[in-house]
């Protein structure tokens, strides 16, 4: 599957082509953007244009005995660093390291792959300097983040950015459809929920759709009663059954006693987990209040405010995704949302 084959991310392969045409690829690259968009298959493809025999500038010809086994994650040459349990260790840089000196087995380019780039301690970070400091005459190395502020200043400058942005709606569609099976409206369905991410819309569990939406419907219906948001947060955890994810109502009480210096050790984990189950309740409370709207749930109904929760709940996966306390920017979330749908009352 040369590069054209690939969905999306044109202008990232139109430049990554340019630099096989020319012999130019920078040593270094750091493929940025949101998880899950195809940047690790772009990278394999990388590797396989820059080692193909016959299809080099197109991202490998897909048939050749490089681009097999490239595409197959089996050539010796083409090696991949993952974090092993929180992070990319010491070790396995080191090695990495020591292999990129070292001429290749069979490739024209040993290509060295690591994923999740930003996972890495400052002295793991360090190490991997060196290699970007003393480029090797045939190695490549392609850092994929999608928290790429997370990284070294040092090792961003002395990579070149490839930024990747979410697929468009038709682009997972028609990814859904050509490699998972999907019928065209189950492929639309996942799509709009997905961000964008390929991977987030194969996982979607279509039957929690309703659970979420009812979830949706009882926040709504609190944050237009006039409840503490104590209850509020209990009613969430209720909801989510896990009171380790938000620890809402921990928050709550403690903020009560307008102790705002809160101690919410979330690990990061947690924040990814709680991010996954926000993203996937603010589409249903979006899909609800599309439906408010749609339907006409009263003729002289006012749009606006609708509309700006909408926007609010936009907001807040924006600010989780950067790494901003879940449990405060839902509390906020929670308040704006009074305040834009209960204003008459509120004031
Ligand atoms: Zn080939």
């Amino acid at each position: 599957m040369p590069f054209d084959e690939i969905i999306g991310h044109r202008r990232c392969i139109d430049m990554l082509r340019r630099g096989l045409e020319r012999d130019r690829l920078p040593h270094a690259m750091l493929f940025c953007g949101p998880d899950g968009v195809g940047k690790r298959l772009v990278a394999r493809h990388l590797a396989a244009g820059l080692n193909c025999r016959e299809r080099r500038q197109d991202g490998g010809c897909g048939h050749c005995k490089n681009c097999r086994l490239i595409l197959g994650d089996q050539h010796p040459d083409i090696v991949t660093l993952q974090p092993d349990g929180n992070f990319i260790r010491m070790e396995a840089v080191r090695a990495m390291i020591q292999e990129a000196a070292v001429v290749p087995f069979y490739a024209d380019f040993k290509v060295f792959i690591l994923e999740k780039a930003h996972a890495m301690k400052v002295e793991t970070a360090n190490a991997l300097l060196k290699i970007l400091e003393e480029p090797l005459p045939f190695s490549k190395l392609i850092l994929i983040s999608h928290h790429p502020d997370a990284l070294l200043q040092t090792i961003r400058s002395r990579c070149q950015l490839f930024r990747f942005a979410p697929l468009r709606v038709e682009e997972v569609v028609a990814i859904l459809q050509k490699t998972g099976g999907f019928t065209a409206e189950e492929a639309l369905q996942r799509a709009r929920r997905a961000e964008g991410r390929i991977s987030r819309a194969s996982g979607i569990d279509l039957r929690a759709k309703e659970d979420m939406e009812d979830y949706a419907r009882r926040f709504l219906q609190a944050a237009l009663a006039n409840e503490p948001f104590s209850e509020v947060a209990r009613m969430l955890e209720r909801m989510l059954g896990d009171k380790r994810l938000l620890n809402l109502s921990q928050y709550a009480a403690r903020n009560s006693d307008s102790a705002l210096e809160t101690e919410i050790s979330a690990s990061s984990q947690a924040v990814a987990i709680s991010r996954e189950w926000l993203s996937e309740f603010l589409h249903a409370l979006r899909d609800r209040l599309a439906d408010q709207i749609g339907g006409g749930a009263g003729e002289s109904m006012d749009m606006r405010p609708w509309l700006d929760i909408a926007r609010e709940a936009g907001e807040l996966c924006r600010r989780l995704d950067h790494n901003i306390r879940c449990p405060i920017a839902l509390e906020n979330f929670f308040l704006t949302c009074r305040a834009i749908a209960g204003g008459k009352s509120e004031s």
